[in-house]
Parts: C-alpha cells; structure tokens; sequence
C-alpha cells in the first residue's frame, strides 16, 4: 500500500511539477529514533518529502519539514521562499530541541543558495552538515559520518528526471492547448496532445545529443530568450517535423501545402512552448531567460583561506581546495550555473560574481536579494 502511495504521489507530483504542492511543516519521526538519531531538515515539498521519506526507510531519524511555500529545495532557496530565518522557525517550534543531545542538522545541500549555516550556527546554536543533493544518497552520508564524495555533491540530469521534466511539460501544456482549441478547432486536439506529449519526451530524452551547443549565450529573439543555442538544436527539430508531415502525407496520397502549412505552424508554436526555457528546465544549466546565467564567479585569492566550504556546497564541482596552501581554486568556473551557493556560505567573503561589463555583484548583495521569476536579483530576503 505504502508503494502505490509513493507512486501515486510521484505520478500526481510530476504532473503538477510546475505548481507549488505544499505539505504540513514540522516535525515527522522516521522510525523509531532516539536522543542520538539524526536530524535532517528538508522543505515542504509534497514530492521531495515522500522521496526523502522512502530513502529514509529503515533509518531511525527525526525529519524537520521547513515551510518552503511548497516549492522544492532549490527553485525556493534561489527565489527567495526558502530562508534562514524558515529553517530558524521550525527548529524553534517543532519541540526537536527537546528530543535530542546533540545540535547537528543535515540540510539538502540545493538549500546553501538561499539558507546561510553561519546564521543558523550562530541563532541557533546548530551546526549545519550540507548533505548530498539526491534523497537516495543521504544513507550512505549518515553511515559515513557526514561525508560526501564528490559524485554525492554533483547535480545532474540522468534519464529518469528527464522523463519527468518532459512529463510535467507536456502535461501543462496540453491543459493549455486543449482550453484555446476546444471552441475553436475541436478535432485537433487529440492530435495536437499527441505532438505536445512525443516532442517533449524528444526533446528531453535527447538531451544528452545535444546539450554541448547549449550555452549561456542564447540566442536573443525579439523581447525574450529562447534556448536555441548555438547548434539550433529546436529549428532543427521543427524541420524534422515538417519533413515527416510532408512523408506522411505524400504516404497517404493525400499531398496538400495547406495541411503542412497548418501543422508546420502549429508545430512550431509547441516546439517554442517546449523551449522557451530549455536551460532553466535542467539543473545543469542556468535558465535562458535569467541575466545572472552570463556572470563569472570571481576568487579574492587574498581573502581565502581554504576553509572549503564553497567545495562543499558547489553542485557542479567547479572547486579544487589545496588542503596544504589553504587555498580555493575554481578549475571548473565554466561549469558554474550561477546558483550563489558558495558565495552565500564563504565566511571570508572571498568570492563574488562579475558581469560581462565588469560589474560586481557582492557577497551581500547574493544573500540579500534572490531571483525573481524573470531571473532579476529583486526579492529581498525576510529578515536580513
Ligand atoms: S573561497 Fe571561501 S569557502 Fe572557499 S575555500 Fe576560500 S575561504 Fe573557504
Ligand atoms: S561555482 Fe557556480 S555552480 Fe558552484 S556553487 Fe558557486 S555559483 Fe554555484
């Protein structure tokens, strides 16, 4: 029964991925835990707390759920949902502080963008341990005594949260379609859900194709950023499709320029729908549509004394850290998707951001002011 919950949630989550589903915040007991068992904070996410849930089984532990405004760890903490001073509140008032000895907390690390561990340290007397960034890894770091490897630290996007992503894209999309075409060109639906649903799976499943000619450059069109990317990848597609209409309908011995007109152009709507933020539909990419995707990750070599933390909040392994010189470096800068996490949590201040005009975004500036949906540092965080 537990299974076909956990995949019901998992079906109607992926869904409606693109709505916040939020769940009750507070304190949830895994097991049976005791005075020593683990405390791991995560949000209130309905889909990332079965998750963490499931990977938690057999593990007796305590799971504090933040109010995350029930958006998932990372889209909240980047946007400003997802705070120190919420990770603050449910410490103080989910009664944890009485059911333990000691003041560790293990927090996702896609939190480290927007929740700072030296604050919460220093409120609250926690100390915080960044765990992995996927749910499945966090028993393997609890055994290990709080220890990622580097793999535990990367995001990436396999196969299966592809799927998901065209899911959750193909189905809001089709909820649109269907509402505008109804009234007006009913029999087109069915056929137009069957496009809308088999070029998102395309366009995700082969994401591995071609991601290397995506970049942060873009193509600019008109007001907006599509994802175009220096190979095209989307005009190329939507040439297939036509190339495939023109087949089918010279197959069919029905030729007609009208209908590849007609569907040439409906395509192509579908196929700009899909892509209009392409990058930001992956976690390996910044989103098209966000300036902050063209800044640079500067290090103060002056400031930094090798504390290592930006290492281990860093979801793409961009850093190297020199145990012996006390030193950072960032051989992986051109892997950065501008998340802010390391600048957040450097207790140094040694890291910021650079624009391609020189402009410097600093260290207070990325922990005062989150992304908003356009990808504008305007949200100013509660309580800072
Ligand atoms: S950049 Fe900051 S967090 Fe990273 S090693 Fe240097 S001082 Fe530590
Ligand atoms: S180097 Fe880039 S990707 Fe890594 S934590 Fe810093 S901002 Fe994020």
């Amino acid at each position: 029964m537990n299974l076909v919950r956990f995949l019901a949630v998992n079906i109607v989550g992926t869904l409606l991925r693109v709505l916040p589903f939020p769940c009750k915040t507070g304190l949830v007991k895994i097991g049976n835990p005791d005075r020593n068992s683990p405390v791991l904070l995560t949000c209130n996410y309905h889909l990332t707390v079965e998750r963490v849930k499931r990977a938690l089984r057999g593990i007796n532990a305590y799971l504090l759920l933040a109010n995350s405004r029930g958006i998932n760890v990372w889209c909240a903490s980047a946007g400003g949902l997802f705070t120190n001073h919420d990770v603050i509140s449910v410490l103080k008032t989910s009664g944890i502080e009485e059911l333990v000895d000691r003041r560790d907390l293990i927090l996702p690390q896609l939190a480290a963008t927007g929740v700072e561990s030296k604050v919460i340290g220093e409120k609250t007397g926690w100390k915080v341990y960044w765990g992995p960034v996927r749910a499945n890894d966090i028993p393997a770091f609890i055994k290990d005594k709080c220890q990622k490897s580097p793999e535990m630290r990367e995001i990436d996007f396999p196969f299966m949260q592809r799927i998901e992503m065209a899911v959750a894209w193909a189905f809001s999309i089709s909820v649109i379609l269907t509402l505008f075409t109804i009234p007006l060109w009913r029999e087109a639906v069915f056929p137009l859900i069957f496009l809308v649903w088999a070029l998102s799976l395309l366009i995700f499943v082969s994401f591995p194709l071609y991601s290397r000619w995506l970049g942060p450059e873009g193509k600019r069109m008109g007001f907006i950023l599509f994802d175009f990317g220096r190979g095209g990848f989307q005009l190329i597609l939507w040439g297939v499709v036509i190339l495939s209409l023109i087949i089918y309908s010279i197959a069919a011995g029905d030729f007609r320029w009208g209908f590849i007109l007609r569907w040439g152009f409906v395509t192509s709507i579908i196929v700009v729908l899909l892509s209009i933020d392409l990058m930001g539909s992956t976690p390996v990419y910044k989103s098209g549509l966000h300036e902050d995707r063209l800044l640079r990750i500067i290090l103060d070599e002056k400031k930094c004394k090798g504390a290592a933390l930006c290492e281990g909040v860093c979801p793409r392994n961009c850093y190297e850290v020199d145990r012996d010189r006390h030193i950072a470096t960032i051989p992986g800068a051109s892997r950065c998707v501008q998340c802010g996490a390391c600048i957040v949590q450097c207790p140094l201040d040694a890291l910021y951001f650079k624009s391609p005009k020189g402009g410097i975004i600093t260290p207070e500036a990325v922990r005062r002011y989150k992304l908003n949906l356009i990808g504008r540092r305007l949200v100013k965080v509660e309580g800072r």
